[in-house]
């Protein structure tokens, strides 16, 4: 637990996340239209998402699978019947005058996530409930110097609202939640987890209390879009709270926004109560029933998830728990894991993915599904590391040729003549070569400069350009200097 120390003694953070996931469908939640991310503005409007009079919404079948998968991958219930409400605002972009939302009777009630935290510790979460719900269109206020533009291709678009219980108590718990969260989604299929798009959108709830104490009252930060962000407005606003009381000032209810060019929050808005809303059931919609099969035949189609596969990879493989959890993060890492470890050293396989495999990636800025080195070509390589033909640091330079040609390591091997040098008759004779060129250094190195030892290991190394087997030049040095 994080403590925070002000005048008046240790304080404590309490935080709910709201995460508003965008529902992977080819339609919206009660039109066809298209759902895409980054299409021409407008192209994508059905008459349903632009509220002409007397359209009809029609609920999406694929959207309820996608509701009803993700609360079986957070352990949570199902409610076989629920019910979608209207949630009246204005907003310019919301040409309804309403979202059709969940209210008191959402389609996912309680579940919950276990956290991965620093140092292989765990700590579980609760999912209050998670409710389907429209999203809304985009005001666009750069593309006219005194016009403020509307693009409704958001509007209408399914969207999950995962709320959490107000059980997390650091800024790094609620990293830890989304980034669980976001690579269960992605297991599931259910969010593709962009925040960078939108498809992931967090708004944070923050208040602080001394330890042991009744919770106070809570801000809500809105649309934090990224987690690096989440991190920073708990951190501004929970000292924010501290001083305030502390100053005998009294938090108030309200929507604050997350200023990313200074790392502070400032008031938007007090928070509306439900009742400002006038929440009442859309008497165009039917209550929603699923039965039990329905959501078996989900159950049975859900994938090994992130926890299960961890624990699988620590028990299959023999891995550290958090090698295991660094290759679980992603399905398709662990899948490539997986592939290019069969019948290979399960660690030293481990070693090259989240090593310089994910290296090159970043480099590239591409995930492991475009990665220009394929497992089966990795795995290649590896192998020329197990019999010896490359050391260590030469199936680097290859691992590098590899990404630049897309050839194979075996290929590569042969073209360059990159086969390390294990005859020890070469590399005796290299190492006298060097030992006679630098007589000074050797004169040193007798008088007790042992540092030189390094030294004339690089030189033998250059001299083979880099081929030499270090650990047997290693051994004939030590041998030759008599150290
Ligand atoms: P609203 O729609 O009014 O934001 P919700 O029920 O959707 O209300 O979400 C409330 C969120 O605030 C939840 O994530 C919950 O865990 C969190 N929360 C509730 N009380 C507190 C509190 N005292 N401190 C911090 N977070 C809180
Ligand atoms: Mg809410």
């Amino acid at each position: 637990m994080t403590l925070l120390q002000g005048n008046t003694g240790d304080w404590e953070m309490v935080i709910g996340l709201e995460v508003h996931a965008q529902v992977i469908s080819k339609a919206k939640l009660f039109s066809g239209a298209a759902a895409t991310f980054g299409a021409e503005p407008n192209t994508q409007v059905s008459l349903v998402d632009a509220a002409m009079p007397g359209m009809l919404p029609v609920i999406n079948q694929i959207a309820v699978e996608q509701a009803v998968r993700t609360g079986l991958g957070l352990n949570a219930k199902i409610n076989l019947v629920s019910v979608f409400d209207r949630k009246n605002y204005f907003y310019p972009d919301l040409p309804p005058g309403y979202q059709i939302s969940q209210f008191s009777q959402p389609i996912v009630g309680h579940g919950t996530i276990i956290l991965d935290l620093d140092g292989g510790e765990t700590r579980e979460v609760g999912i209050t409930r998670i409710h389907l719900e429209q999203d809304a269109g985009k005001s666009l206020h750069d593309q006219h110097p005194s016009h403020t533009f509307v693009d409704l291709n958001r509007s209408g678009v399914a969207l999950m609202e995962i709320v959490s219980e107000p059980d997390m108590r650091s800024p790094e718990e609620a990293v830890a939640y989304l980034r669980k969260l976001r690579s269960i989604l992605r297991y599931l299929g259910t969010c593709d987890g962009n925040m960078e798009q939108g498809s992931l959108r967090c708004d944070a709830n923050v208040s602080v209390r001394h330890p042991g104490e009744e919770f106070g009252t809570r801000c809500e930060i809105k649309n934090v879009n990224s987690v690096r962000f989440v991190q920073q407005a708990i951190e501004y606003e929970a000292r924010r709270q501290i001083e305030l009381v502390e100053n005998n000032g009294v938090v108030e209810l309200e929507t604050r926004l997350f200023d990313s060019s200074n790392c502070t929050t400032r008031s938007m808005r007090s928070k509306e109560e439900s009742h400002d809303y006038r929440y009442f059931p859309d008497p165009d919609l039917l209550p929603l029933e699923i039965d039990q099969e329905f959501v078996e035949n989900i159950r049975a189609s859900l994938p090994e998830l992130p926890d299960a596969k961890k624990e699988r990879l620590m028990s299959e493989y023999g891995l550290a728990e958090e090698d295991a959890g660094l290759l679980a993060t992603e399905r398709a890492t662990a899948d490539f894991y997986e592939e290019m470890t069969k019948g290979r050293d399960p660690k030293l396989a481990c070693n090259w993915v989240t090593g310089d495999l994910f290296g090159v990636l970043n480099k590239s800025g591409v995930g492991i599904e475009e990665s220009p080195v394929s497992a089966a070509m990795l795995g290649g390589l590896l192998d020329l590391i197990s019999d010896g033909t490359l050391s260590g640091r030469l199936a680097k330079d290859v691992l590098e040729a590899m990404v630049e040609t897309g050839k194979e390591a075996a290929v590569l091997v042969k073209e360059r003549q990159l086969k390390q040098i294990t005859d020890t008759g070469v590399i005796e004779a290299e190492v006298d070569k060097v030992l006679e060129v630098h007589t000074d250094k050797l004169a040193e190195y007798k008088a007790g400069k042992d540092k030189l030892f390094g030294f004339f290991v690089g030189q033998v190394m250059k001299a083979t350009g880099g081929k030499a087997n270090p650990g047997m030049v290693n051994e004939v040095l030590k041998a030759k200097l008599g150290s």
